[in-house]
């Protein structure tokens, strides 16, 4: 791995990248098999190559890019039924924002799989939207499996209709359960709209499910997030969560929502996660005979084509998102990060369908104007948000490979893959 990363460090136009990963693959493939079966190894053969090509795409501050997003982002539902403060659902905040009612078809979700998911190594089904509204949320959860991604999401818990078993038996790897309080009337205060007994019922129809089924997954991580209101609430959350059986506790530092609701302040309060229980999960392939065989041995059979020829070199300043993670609404709007789209609609950059998103003119634009090249419509040039911590990077990328095989990937290439 090392030798191809050289290689790619070594290439100085897009076509020689194009011929070094071309001539990486088989080799690459042919020494994975000794430890993965067929399909497996050329599905991470497209996945590391894909790391390192996005690496080098990123060193370099090449505008059109030959890799994928290493992680997607998707929302299965724009809608929730809660409205805390400083989210696009905030009564107050809404306005601010548009961000339209929509449920995520599962051929969407299909399509954007077809272009980017053999490449990718997660998937987290959750932005703005409560993904468990999308009743087949279940189903893409399987359908990204199906592709050797993580696959994640968070929600409220807040809802009436929820199968547990069917998130379980979906290979969910893990589920963030947002509750932040331990009593209903300090619950609500941030959770506006939660019903914290309903919650507490589905973490318990959750974990009798994963008993019952004999799954460690998914993981279950209580986030409480650390509010001056409920901070004297944490030590009681933490000894529920541990009664219920959830995997996790952690207390997380909330952004500053006072620009919604002054009367909400975060907590100084040191963010911290506490292990409650110590099974193994072993969930890196959960239907081996069920992959996307025809998609795997697509993109491992499609050849890189280089249009362009010497990319732009430039150390300077830039966004990771733009190399790194694409975002995807529920309507099928397509974003660099995380950032809800205001009426300007600046942050779409493309459209679900498009023949290649990641790619698309305002993508291009936003790369190219981290490297100095004028470009004033592009709604990054005016971002002052954190350009550096991506959803799905490299702390990800450790975890997933260490899930592949935690013996065969070493130390030195789990960082070549994830220091960047
Ligand atoms: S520069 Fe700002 S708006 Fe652009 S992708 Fe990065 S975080 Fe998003």
């Amino acid at each position: 791995m090392r030798g191809i990363a050289e290689e790619l460090a070594g290439a100085r136009r897009v076509r020689d990248l194009a011929a070094v990963i071309n001539r990486a693959k088989p080799d690459l493939a042919r020494v994975l098999a000794s430890r993965f079966a067929p399909l497996e190894a050329k599905a991470l053969t497209v996945k590391l190559l894909n790391i390192l090509l996005a690496r080098r795409h990123f060193d370099n501050r090449d505008s059109r890019l030959l890799s994928q997003p290493i992680g997607l982002i998707v929302d299965p539902s724009n809608t929730c039924q809660l409205a805390c403060p400083g989210c696009v659902h905030s009564d107050s905040a809404a306005p601010l924002f548009v961000w339209p009612n929509a449920t995520l078809a599962e051929s969407a979700f299909a399509g954007l799989l077809k272009q980017y998911g053999t490449a990718a190594v997660g998937v987290y089904l959750s932005d703005y939207g409560e993904p468990l509204l999308n009743l087949r949320t279940p189903a893409l959860i399987r359908m990204a499996k199906r592709r050797l991604i993580t696959a994640g999401l968070s929600t409220s818990l807040s809802v009436r209709r929820f199968d547990a078993e069917a998130y379980v038996e979906s290979g969910l790897d893990f589920m963030i359960l947002s509750i932040d309080g331990a009593t209903q009337s300090v619950y609500q205060r941030f959770r506006r709209n939660g019903d914290l007994s309903r919650v507490l019922g589905n973490v318990e129809r959750l974990v009798a499910a994963k008993r019952q089924l004999g799954s460690a997954t998914p993981v279950l991580s209580w986030n409480f997030l650390a509010f001056e209101h409920n901070r004297h609430e944490i030590g009681k959350a933490e000894r529920m969560a541990r009664e219920l059986g959830v995997d996790r506790f952690r207390v997380v530092r909330p952004f500053d929502i006072g620009w919604d609701d002054p009367s909400i302040r975060a907590a100084n309060v040191r963010p911290r996660v506490k292990r409650l229980t110590w099974k193994f999960a072993d969930n890196w392939n959960p239907f081996p005979r069920e992959l996307a065989a025809d998609e795997i041995e697509s993109a491992f059979d499609a050849r890189f084509e280089a249009e362009e020829g010497t990319p732009p070199t430039s150390p300077g300043h830039t966004c990771h998102w733009l190399y790194k993670n694409l975002i995807m609404d529920a309507a099928g709007r397509i974003m660099p990060c995380c950032g809800a789209p205001g009426h300007d609609g600046g942050l779409v950059f493309a459209r679900a369908g498009e023949v290649d998103p990641f790619n698309s003119p305002l993508y291009r634009e936003a790369r190219r104007h981290f490297t100095g090249a004028p470009a004033p419509d592009v709604h990054c040039s005016r971002c002052v948000w954190d350009h550096t911590t991506v959803n799905i990077g490299g702390r990800e990328i450790r975890a997933y490979f260490r899930g592949a095989g935690r013996a065969y990937f070493n130390r030195g290439c789990l960082r070549l893959l994830s220091d960047w």
